[in-house]
């Protein structure tokens, strides 16, 4: 829970590209989430950090914003994992113009922060007239930063600090992995990733007695599959994406590279239907091991 002196992480959405229940599906986990609602049904994966920092901004940011207003209007940082389509909506930043918003909510320039292919979406989805990416950016109250794998720099006006690194992905998007730090507290945003890649296991191998993770959130796209609890005959997932044998593993190797700190939260997030479990059957699995299932709206 936010308190006065740690930054809440929030969870404004949990699922893969889908959503759940997904569009145009009828499995199993879509119907039990169409009935059960609650926790069980998700829109894609954003998180809040604080209220400063936005981490991706996807198709379901309206949504976000509609239920968090609040919180999102502290927005200064958007913060884009890589540009999929479920993690980055290009042209509603430009709604941020006074155009469109008459009275400004946030309280200044939106400083978004991406690698090159997600300036290039950017610069090919957004509609300009005769202006220039960078005047168009300008005109709309938007700024981009360019970083790459392995950067890392500060969150001007809010005492945060952003390393990168790469993740295992979709190769051609330059995806990241974050470790966020803001006023004092540090959260790992693990998704989308597989299984992480060697140079980023000694990159973050490196940070011991730097870093201490706080709260970390690990993709499980593919959810239990795998694990004996999961749907019969599952495979792993630890390409691309992980699942649940992968993520235990995962945290397993945080911890014995000592960069999580005494308490940290550890959650699970990001999941398709196509994994083939429902939020009830994802809590009896991860709760006794300590996990915590993300859902919309969750604060940790
Ligand atoms: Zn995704
Ligand atoms: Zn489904
Ligand atoms: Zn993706």
């Amino acid at each position: 829970m936010e308190n006065h002196d740690k930054p809440a992480f929030t969870i404004l959405g949990s699922a893969a590209a889908e959503g759940i229940p997904a569009l145009f599906c009828d499995c199993r986990v879509c119907r039990e989430a169409a009935a059960k609602g609650g926790p069980e049904v998700r829109v894609r994966t954003s998180y809040n950090f604080g209220g400063d920092v936005q981490i991706d901004f996807g198709p379901d940011a309206l949504q976000a914003w509609q239920g968090h207003r609040d919180l999102l209007r502290r927005m200064r940082h958007v913060l884009v994992t890589h540009a999929h389509e479920d993690h980055l909506q290009p042209t509603d930043l430009v709604y941020k113009g006074r155009w469109f918003a008459s009275v400004a909510a946030l309280p200044s320039v939106l400083e978004i922060h991406g690698t090159a292919p997600t300036r290039e979406r950017l610069a090919r989805e957004i509609w300009f007239g005769e202006e220039t990416f960078a005047e168009k950016f300008r005109n709309c109250g938007l700024a981009f930063h360019e970083f790459k794998p392995f950067d890392s720099f500060p969150l001007a006006g809010c005492d945060g600090f952003v390393r990168t690194f790469a993740a295992d992905h979709w190769k051609k998007l330059d995806p990241c992995v974050f470790l966020v730090t803001l006023r004092g507290r540090t959260a790992f945003v693990c998704n989308d990733t597989g299984w992480l890649p060697d140079a980023t296991w000694d990159a973050l191998a490196k940070l011991r007695g730097e870093v201490a993770i706080d709260v970390a959130v690990l993709d499980d796209t593919g959810m239990l599959a795998g694990a004996p609890e999961g749907p019969a005959g599952s495979d792993v997932w630890t390409r691309g994406h992980m699942s649940a044998p992968t993520i235990l593993k995962a945290y397993d190797k945080l911890d014995s590279l000592g960069l999580l700190a005494p308490g940290c939260i550890r959650a699970v997030n990001h999941f398709s239907h196509n994994g083939g479990s429902t939020h009830g059957e994802l809590r009896a699995f991860y709760e006794p091991r300590g996990i915590v299932v993300g859902h919309d709206g969750l604060v940790l």
